[in-house]
């Protein structure tokens, strides 16, 4: 026995979790497609970040829900808007590997005030997106935990 109680035995599983073990399937759309058509993809991909890709794959910026709604204010039309124009583009994208610590990647969003993260793998000129890494990913996390002390 080791005399560890509950609590830090739940500590010690958590500060444990890696991002690979939670992380989602990314969503993600070319820097060339229009802000209708991110919105689209947002609904029928029942997603509320998306990640946006230049020809080559890699990755060239982030896509929220506010991103879109704001550029939906006004008279412009979405169709001829190209998502690179309203993105949030790298090198400000704000990134994690599928190694890292779960509780680092949550940092993250905190810190940032974000939803979500790409999971990255970095190549030759960029990265390439792996996964996605949200607030929903580590409430599971939380909840799996909560639930295996129980059980
Ligand atoms: P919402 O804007 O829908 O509340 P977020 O809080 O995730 O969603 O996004 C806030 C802002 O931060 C947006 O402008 C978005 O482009 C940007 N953002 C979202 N995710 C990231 C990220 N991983 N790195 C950098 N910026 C991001």
């Amino acid at each position: 026995f080791t005399g560890k109680t509950g609590s830090e035995l739940l500590t010690e599983k958590l500060k444990k979790y890696t991002v690979q073990e939670f992380q989602s399937i990314p969503v993600v759309v070319n820097e060339d497609v229009s802000v209708y058509d991110a919105i689209c993809t947002m609904f029928l991909e029942d997603v509320g970040t998306l990640f946006v890709v230049n020809d080559k794959a890699l990755l060239a910026g982030v896509l929220s829900r506010k991103d879109l709604l704001r550029a939906s204010i006004g008279n412009q039309d979405l169709r001829e808007i190209p998502v690179h124009i309203i993105m949030t583009r790298m090198p400000n994208v704000t990134i994690c590997y599928k190694d890292d610590l779960l509780l680092e990647a949550g940092q993250s969003l905190i810190d940032r005030q974000i939803d979500a993260l790409p999971v990255v793998k970095e190549v030759e000129h960029g990265y390439e997106v792996m996964g996605r890494l949200t607030k929903t990913n580590l409430t599971k996390a939380l909840v799996e935990l909560g639930r295996d002390q129980i059980m």
